[in-house]
């Protein structure tokens, strides 16, 4: 076992409102996703769903948490405000976020990045190679030169997002679109990664490269620290300075 602390976050909808998907993810996403970190990484794997009370994100389980994937599409504006700045607070504090596939338009993506996470997408049943761009990075650590789901959706660029601080997967698609498939940022103490790959009609996640780059990518963004710096400090001086008491003007 080891000392990592998951929380698989999903919306938990299509699997039981559809057929196919329900077949896909007999567990849902979040099942299946449990079982394969707790088989990969020996993490200790909690699960959170949408119509749990507080999406299943209260009392201390986001303080307990090292990282927490977050898979939504259909119900973004059910999540509660209050729970999103929970999770941005986390985030800053150093907890680990990886936002998968429909996530781009989920709260608190758009929250952390600041920006709309908005892309062009098309469902046809297309081929999707993802490029692997930085073969050192360790959320590339196994994953070969390029990766070949034969049906995904296509999700292409301009995908509304900050340049990334690191760009590792690039998707082309058999419809010749391109997009920037896997990225992290910094943000405050945490890290947060973005994984394209996932939609629901298909079994991606059984793909035993995109279920290395998950497990590779709960161990990159995984929380280093627990730090609060949501306030300013007036610390006294180390040093002997001309005016140590003096008074704050304005
Ligand atoms: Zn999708």
């Amino acid at each position: 076992m080891s000392d990592m602390r998951i929380t698989v976050w999903n919306e938990y909808l299509h699997e039981l409102e559809s057929e196919l998907v329900g077949r896909n993810y007999p567990e849902g996403i979040h099942g299946t996703l449990k079982r394969q970190f707790e088989e990969d990484l020996g993490a200790e794997v909690r699960t959170a769903t949408l119509r749990e009370p507080g999406h299943g994100l209260g009392g201390d389980v986001l303080d307990t948490t090292d990282v927490l994937f977050w898979w939504g599409h259909k119900a973004h504006g059910e999540v509660d405000d209050a729970v999103v700045e929970r999770v941005h607070r986390a985030v800053l504090a150093g907890m680990g976020l990886v936002v998968l596939h429909s996530g781009h338009m989920s709260k608190i993506f758009r929250r952390v990045l600041g920006t709309h996470g908005t892309l062009k997408w098309r469902e046809a049943d297309e081929k999707e190679r993802l490029w692997n761009l930085q073969p050192a990075h360790p959320m590339m650590d196994g994953i070969p030169e390029y990766i070949t789901l034969e049906q995904e959706e296509m999700y292409g660029e301009r995908f509304d997002i900050p340049t990334p601080d690191e760009l590792l997967m690039l998707s082309w698609f058999q419809g010749g679109e391109v997009f920037r498939s896997v990225c992290t940022w910094r943000r405050g103490h945490g890290t947060v990664a973005y994984i394209r790959p996932g939609h629901e009609a298909y079994r991606t996640y059984e793909n035993p490269d995109i279920r290395r780059l998950l497990a590779n990518a709960a161990r990159h963004v995984r929380r280093r620290v627990s730090r609060d710096d949501s306030t300013c400090t007036n610390p006294a001086a180390l040093e002997a300075v001309p005016n140590p008491t003096k008074e704050h003007v304005g």
